[in-house]
């Protein structure tokens, strides 16, 4: 069967790791983006010239439409999706929960928690044994801030994570018997864009003191635990996590 990774936020950070690796072991790659279609097709450009076969394709995790059209393409292009990473995801400028509107929460939660929902919804239609599929693998992109709560930065965030969490727990034992496992990573302090779109781009360099390992990480030591969760190594864990975090 061949295998077919959509990583949704493909274009940058950890999402364009992840693509990079999925390619060299053997998976065609849909890099999804919602606006950064230039960094999008750099990593497609990148993987197609060295062999691998990987297609972008624009869609907003926080509109459903665009999620269902999303898997449609793949269909289409790729073939039947067989694994999912749920890696789109944002910041918003940190703040307080005292300081925090209505209208910040909803982005947070609808990019954050809605469209992995909704993108799993539309792989386990797929993938699952009971609607004549396959079976595959989910890997949802939490954070250790789902853990340690980000005060003074971004809780709503950190709590969109611990719906990741939770979601990651109860979809792994929805679906384990239909052939679909279901896991998250829980990255630190990477080395990506999200820290400027938080309005600090500089974050590692002052938290780096806090991190048992004395460093940030790198995206591709995260899509390492990304790819080993989506291979047949991990055949018997679903529903768990795994931290790559320094220590932290
Ligand atoms: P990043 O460098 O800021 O990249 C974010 C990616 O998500 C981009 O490809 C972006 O697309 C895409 N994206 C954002 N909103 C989207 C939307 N509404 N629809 C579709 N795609 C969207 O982020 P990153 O650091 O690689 O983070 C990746 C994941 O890891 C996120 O879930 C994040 O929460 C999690 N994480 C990161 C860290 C860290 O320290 N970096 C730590 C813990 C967890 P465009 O390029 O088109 O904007």
């Amino acid at each position: 069967m061949d295998k077919v990774m959509i990583i949704t936020g493909g274009s940058r950070g950890i999402g364009a790791a992840t693509a990079r690796l999925a390619a060299t072991a053997g998976y065609k790659v849909c890099v999804s983006y919602r606006l950064d279609r230039q960094s999008a097709d750099a990593i497609v450009d990148e993987i197609n010239r060295s062999g691998g076969l990987a297609t972008a394709m624009q869609a907003d995790v926080a509109v459903e439409t665009d999620i269902v059209r999303l898997f449609e393409e793949v269909d289409n292009r790729l073939g039947p999706v067989t694994a999912l990473v749920n890696n789109a995801g944002i910041l918003e400028t940190q703040m307080r929960v005292d300081d925090m509107n209505a209208e910040r929460l909803a982005r947070v939660f609808a990019v954050n928690v809605t469209g992995s929902f909704i993108c799993a919804r539309e792989a386990v239609r797929r993938m699952s044994t009971k609607h004549g599929g396959k079976g595959g693998v989910i890997i949802n992109l939490s954070s250790i801030a789902a853990r340690l709560g980000a005060p003074n930065e971004y809780v709503d965030y950190a709590a969109a994570k611990g719906a990741i969490d939770t979601f990651t727990i109860g979809l792994a034992k929805e679906v384990a018997g239909e052939g679909i496992r279901v896991n998250a990573v829980r990255p630190g302090l990477i080395d990506t864009d999200i820290h400027a779109s938080g309005g600090e781009p500089n974050r590692i360099e002052r938290l780096k003191h806090t991190i048992p390992m004395q460093r940030g990480g790198l995206a591709e030591e995260v899509a390492r635990a990304i790819l080993w969760l989506a291979s047949e190594d991990a055949s018997y864990s679903t529903g768990t996590f795994v931290d790559v975090s320094g220590g932290r």
